[in-house]
């Protein structure tokens, strides 16, 4: 982990060894995490990695078995009254359809923040604006989970966890939501955020942790995670007998070559550092 400088007062969240058995199965087996405040941290880890397990744990809505764990200052476990109004909570499982109206809804939960936002401007931001008299019931999925991220932010969070916030949105409602989140850490909330959408946590985060079967295996930005920067390029081409190409750790030097060879411009030429899914994939891979 790059975050052995943090101290105490920049975290927002520090857990040490944190456990958690669900009869003889292990879903959370010693994790260590440090979530620095104002910073966008993603948690990404395939199905069953302990992700929302522990991120429940956080928010303190699970019992933990073993570990240290202090989120804005305080143990989830025991947490003082006033605690839970500086957290911001998006849950993976939608809320229950209701005959509430959004705006009904919106403004119902405002009431339980000492210094919420106002729900008009919720609904707005959450692009809801026109479905504001229609019953919970009677939205889309993805309207659906909209609602859940209005409901999460209403009152001004000092932490926001979102679980798979964007599940189900379309392409669109997926772009507005990341603007939605940048205006948010921009106003200094700190945002943990669970996704299987590995552009997502390209677009937002600051720092991924990789999970696998409980333990973070890697934390990085998204750029440099698994020596992402730092590993071999791929320099395709097209050459006179068909596609070619070179595994490379200096790729000007191989286009500046080729260039010499062909006498200007290289048929076919790209240069291609690893994706994030690409190192993500071998992470995974290769702690199973
Ligand atoms: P996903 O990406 O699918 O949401 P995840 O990383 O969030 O997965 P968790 O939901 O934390 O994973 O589950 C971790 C492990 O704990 C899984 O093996 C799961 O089956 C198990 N588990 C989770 N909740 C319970 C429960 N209430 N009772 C028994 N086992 C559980």
């Amino acid at each position: 982990m790059d975050n052995e400088s943090d101290s105490d007062d920049n975290l927002a969240i520090s857990v040490r060894g944190l456990r958690k058995t669900y009869g003889k199965s292990v879903a959370v087996d010693g994790l260590d995490l440090d979530v620095r405040r104002g910073e966008v941290f993603s948690l990404l880890g395939p199905n069953g990695a302990g992700k929302t397990t522990t991120v429940e744990i956080l928010e303190g809505y699970r019992s933990r078995d073993g570990g240290a764990v202090d989120v804005l200052g305080e143990d989830p476990g025991r947490p003082p009254k006033a605690w839970r109004t500086r957290i911001g909570i998006v849950l993976q499982s939608v809320n229950d359809a209701a005959e509430l109206t959004v705006e009904e809804m919106v403004g119902h939960f405002a009431h339980y923040y000492p210094n919420p936002r106002n729900p008009g401007d919720v609904i707005d931001l959450v692009g809801l604006t026109e479905k504001r008299k229609a019953r919970t019931r009677q939205l889309s999925g993805g309207q659906r989970r909209r609602l859940d991220v209005a409901l999460g932010i209403l009152g001004r969070p000092e932490l926001l966890f979102l679980d798979e916030p964007t599940t189900g949105f379309d392409p669109e409602a997926r772009r507005q939501f990341w603007s939605l989140i940048r205006l948010l850490n921009d106003e200094d909330t700190t945002i943990v955020l669970t996704t299987h959408y590995l552009e997502e946590a390209e677009e937002l985060a600051d720092r991924v942790g990789v999970v696998s079967a409980g333990k973070i295996i890697e934390v990085g930005s998204p750029a440099r995670l698994g020596g992402r920067d730092s590993g071999k390029a791929t320099v395709p081409w097209t050459g006179p007998n068909g596609p070619e190409s070179e595994q490379t750790d200096s790729p000007t030097r191989v286009v500046t070559e080729l260039s010499r060879r062909f006498d200007g411009e290289v048929p076919g030429l790209a240069v291609s550092r690893p994706t994030l899914e690409d190192v993500y994939l071998k992470m995974i891979g290769a702690a199973r």
